[in-house]
């Protein structure tokens, strides 16, 4: 006999501050929403210790701790928490299907999407083992806890130069490894980086191994071309060669840009199917913080909500 199929008013896939923040609004307006979490439950904040930006935490909080909070919150106004992976979907006619990767189908009249986006990490020596310990992917979130000490940035994107020239306000030396002998950076953002004075490029080199006990103490560096290898003193080293969105699932589905990242229509998380939403680090490759995702997160539950009403009324 085969497995009664459930259905659902709305499934959030991803559980990060753009999946909890789309549950509570959704909860609360009487859609009953379910979560999916992936295989991180909380998200890349999982990942981080202190986070001093997030609006309402005057103390600041701990990542995993503050995700705890997102998801009790979601859950009180009675959404569902399944701790599953999406496998596979079918937004070809309505309802949607999903199934998990366990086999299990569901289907559901709107689901949004907030599977987020994975840092890329250089995978040398001590990076892992220093993670939160001077080493970060965020200068925005971790920079505050580096102000007044040295750093190390790689990367020579939009990113690198935007983390780089943030750190440059808060640091004496900001050294930026560059492996090639150019930047991939927009010129205006280039222009910025010219503008600070405590930034040193380092062309044509590349990280090798971080150093230090618990914390990180220093860089070993080599230049790709001359082979020579050599030491900076840093107790920051900052990753930025970019982020990979977590949208493998949606391929060939919905509509992405080049990179990967889901396009929504402009001032809304529509995606090019209707129904669908997209919310968080999934459709944002600029500005990438827990709070804008919350932000876009409540605007893809008002848009399902909104969606569903008006279906209603059809
Ligand atoms: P990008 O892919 O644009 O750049 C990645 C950078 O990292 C490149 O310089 C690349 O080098 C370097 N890199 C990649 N792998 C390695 C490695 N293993 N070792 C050393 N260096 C490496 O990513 P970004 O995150 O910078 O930007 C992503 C997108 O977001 C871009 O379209 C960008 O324009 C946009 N963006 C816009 C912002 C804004 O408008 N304010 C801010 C931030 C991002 P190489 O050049 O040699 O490939």
């Amino acid at each position: 006999m085969s497995e009664e199929i459930k259905h659902e008013k709305c499934a959030i896939i991803g559980s990060g501050p753009a999946g909890y923040t789309a549950a509570i609004y959704a909860a609360r307006a009487s859609m009953n929403p379910v979560v999916f979490t992936g295989k991180d439950p909380g998200g890349q904040l999982i990942q981080t210790t202190d986070v001093d930006n997030f609006p309402g935490y005057p103390e600041g909080v701990i990542g995993p701790d503050m995700m705890e909070d997102f998801r009790k919150q979601a859950e009180r106004f009675g959404t569902r928490v399944e701790y599953e992976l999406i496998g596979k979907v079918d937004f070809t006619k309505q309802p949607f299907q999903l199934w998990t990767e366990g086999g299990r189908a569901i289907t559901a009249d709107t689901v949004i999407i907030a599977t987020g986006a994975t840092a890329k990490w250089l995978g040398i020596e001590g990076e892992q083992r220093l993670m939160n310990k001077g080493v970060s992917a965020c200068a925005v979130c971790d920079g505050f806890f580096f102000r007044g000490m040295e750093v190390v940035v790689v990367g020579g994107g939009d990113t690198a130069v935007e983390e780089a020239t943030y750190l440059a306000k808060l640091c004496p030396k900001v050294h930026l490894l560059v492996r090639r002998d150019e930047l991939r950076a927009s010129k205006a953002m280039q222009a910025r980086l010219k503008a600070a004075e405590n930034i040193e490029i380092h062309w044509n080199t590349e990280a090798q191994e971080v150093l230090g006990a618990e914390e990180v103490e220093a860089v070993r560096v080599i230049n790709n071309k001359t082979k020579e290898e050599s030491v900076i003193k840093a107790q920051g080293f900052f990753v930025a060669i970019g982020h990979k969105p977590n949208t493998d699932l949606f391929k060939g589905i919905l509509d992405m840009d080049e990179t990967g990242y889901l396009i929504t229509e402009p001032d809304s998380t529509h995606t090019n199917i209707e129904g669908v939403f997209a919310a968080g680090d999934v459709q944002d490759k600029k500005y990438r913080q827990a709070v804008t995702a919350a932000g876009t997160g409540c605007m893809a539950a008002l848009d399902a909500e909104m969606y569903l009403a008006e279906k209603e009324a059809e």
